[in-house]
């Protein structure tokens, strides 16, 4: 099988001293809080934060969280009567535990291990937005999403090239970076019957159902699936013909790195296609977006595990600053526009809701920003955006 994602706290428990359970910690919060910890230690140091804030009327507390690298001692007291307030930051203590990174990858894994099942039941093989012409409502959502690999191939020429004399490009190598579960990679290779496709993901359920579904579907000596981080591909130079990225980019800390890497494993004279959330190009004069767009975009980057948002146009300059050629981008919000809408729906009824519960935290938490992503959308802060460019022949 694949080996999972290194685990800085694979088990944590929680022991609270006599001395906080006086003074009324939410205790009740421990034993949720001890089996969450493998997965997110920076959302858990944060719960326990919370916890430390709730004690009241005392003068002292502490309760110590023990890692594999032992105990971290943590307390907070207040001078006089009335809610404590906290003197440490759980999050600035777990620091030397943790690094940036391997915080935002974890909690992708995890999110996603946690999730694909449920969407998988409830939507089926592909997560990513549907293609709605000119944002008019079609109740056909599968086929929707299908539609949208097929007019992102169409925007960027490349869905003629079985005939292969209308354009430059032979696909016969794909890769599929942020696969999910590889809806995309079957969907092409079915489209193009000689080629080879390769799919990464930070997820191992998904790589592993990916894989299982490949098998299912005859596909498995063409389709392979495997957890690796985009931003270090475990591949050679010039590997692919099509390197394919549909709604993972939103998730890359580092988007220089991520473009990098695309353009590295590129073929010369192969193409690139990015399909990712963006946030409204700046106008003239401003510097960042507004508070209340930042705060939006925020509360979506706690619920989905997302690091800071570009524009697309940072996309077509880094695009630009690789060396690569006839770079394109186009704006699809309108015709994804009543994608969110259709899946609230989904999630409102009672087996997307148990479903929800099921799955676990992070998914509930999930469910709750998507609201935030319609309101983004319809408010111009979030842009479904594409770009496309080609990696030149010298
Ligand atoms: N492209 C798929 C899945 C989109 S969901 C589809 O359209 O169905 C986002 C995917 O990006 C998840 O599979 C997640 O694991 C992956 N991802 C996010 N950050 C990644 C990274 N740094 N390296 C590899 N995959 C990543």
């Amino acid at each position: 099988g694949h080996s999972r994602p290194r685990r800085l706290f694979p088990r944590v428990s929680t022991r609270f001293p006599r001395e906080a359970m006086q003074t009324r910690v939410s205790v009740s919060r421990a034993p949720a809080v001890t089996s969450r910890v493998g997965a997110q230690p920076e959302r858990i140091l944060r719960q326990h934060a919370w916890a430390a804030r709730t004690v009241k009327s005392a003068s002292s507390a502490a309760f110590s969280i023990t890692t594999r690298r032992g105990p971290v001692v943590c307390r907070a007291s207040s001078s006089s009567p009335g809610p404590i307030r906290s003197l440490f930051n759980l999050e600035d203590i777990a620091k030397p535990f943790i690094s940036a990174k391997d915080t935002l990858n974890e909690g992708i894994a995890s999110f996603y291990d946690e999730s694909s099942g449920l969407w998988e039941d409830v939507w089926g093989e592909h997560m990513h937005h549907g293609y709605y012409p000119g944002g008019a409502p079609r109740d056909d959502h599968v086929q929707a999403q299908v539609d949208m690999i097929e007019r992102s191939l169409e925007w960027a020429g490349l869905e003629a090239t079985e005939s292969s004399s209308s354009s430059s490009v032979r696909i016969d190598r794909i890769l599929d970076v942020g696969c999910g579960i590889g809806g995309s990679s079957r969907h092409m290779a079915r489209r193009w019957p000689g080629c080879v496709t390769r799919g990464i993901t930070l997820s191992p359920v998904q790589a592993e159902r990916a894989n299982e579904l490949a098998r299912e579907q005859g596909l498995e000596n063409r389709s392979t699936f495997q957890v690796a981080d985009a931003l270090n591909q475990p591949f050679d130079d010039s590997s692919f013909d099509l390197v394919w990225s549909m709604e993972s980019g939103e998730h890359m800390p580092d988007k220089g790195k991520f473009v990098n890497e695309l353009a590295r494993v590129c073929a010369p004279g192969g193409r690139i296609l990015i399909v990712t959330w963006c946030h409204r190009i700046l106008r003239e004069g401003e510097k960042t977006l507004p508070e209340d767009e930042l705060q939006l975009l925020d509360r979506i980057c706690e619920g989905y595990y997302l690091p800071r948002w570009c524009s697309v146009a940072e996309y077509a300059r880094l695009c630009a600053d690789e060396g690569l050629v006839d770079v394109r981008t186009a704006d699809w919000s309108e015709q994804v526009s009543p994608f969110w809408r259709a899946v609230i729906r989904t999630a409102l009824t009672w087996r997307g809701f148990l479903g929800l519960l099921r799955a676990g935290p992070a998914t509930v938490r999930g469910g709750l920003v998507m609201p935030l992503m319609h309101e983004g959308l319809r408010r111009g802060t979030i842009r479904f955006n594409l770009i496309t460019a080609t990696k030149p022949l010298s």
